[in-house]
């Protein structure tokens, strides 16, 4: 009995080290990121719609993510930053909610920024 059992056990060992050997996908780490961003964003931009015309806008709950990845599909991928005072520091490009509007799928509630310019612009929202 006690013979089998230690081989049975070593024969299980030598495939968990089989296993080992692929590769696991890591796509829980971004899912993570992503839902901790969105929540985050949601907290943050929960101001009240000004300006921008028509607010014909069904899909209330809209993420975050949907939205830019909207962005990026129309307008294409952010490639300069609309900030006239830009030092240039980011060549990392994003769409960023403009002050006073929320998340829609408006182009005009949304300017281009680099990633530096976007953190000071976050950072003087009250
Ligand atoms: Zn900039």
């Amino acid at each position: 009995m006690e013979k089998g059992q230690k081989v049975s056990r070593k024969g299980l060992e030598n495939m968990s080290l089989a296993h080992r050997g692929k590769k696991h996908l890591e796509t829980t780490k971004q899912k993570l990121r992503k839902i901790v961003k969105q929540k985050w964003t949601d907290k943050k931009y929960r101001v009240s719609l000004s300006g921008c015309n028509s607010p014909n806008w069904k899909e209330k709950n809209i993420g975050y993510w949907a939205i830019h990845s909207w962005l990026k599909k129309t307008f294409g991928k952010a490639n300069k930053c609309t900030n006239l005072n830009c030092k240039k520091k980011s060549k990392i490009y994003d769409y960023c909610l403009r002050k006073g509007f929320k998340h829609e799928r408006k182009r005009c509630n949304y300017t281009r920024l680099c990633r530096s310019c976007h953190i000071i612009y976050d950072r003087y929202e009250k």
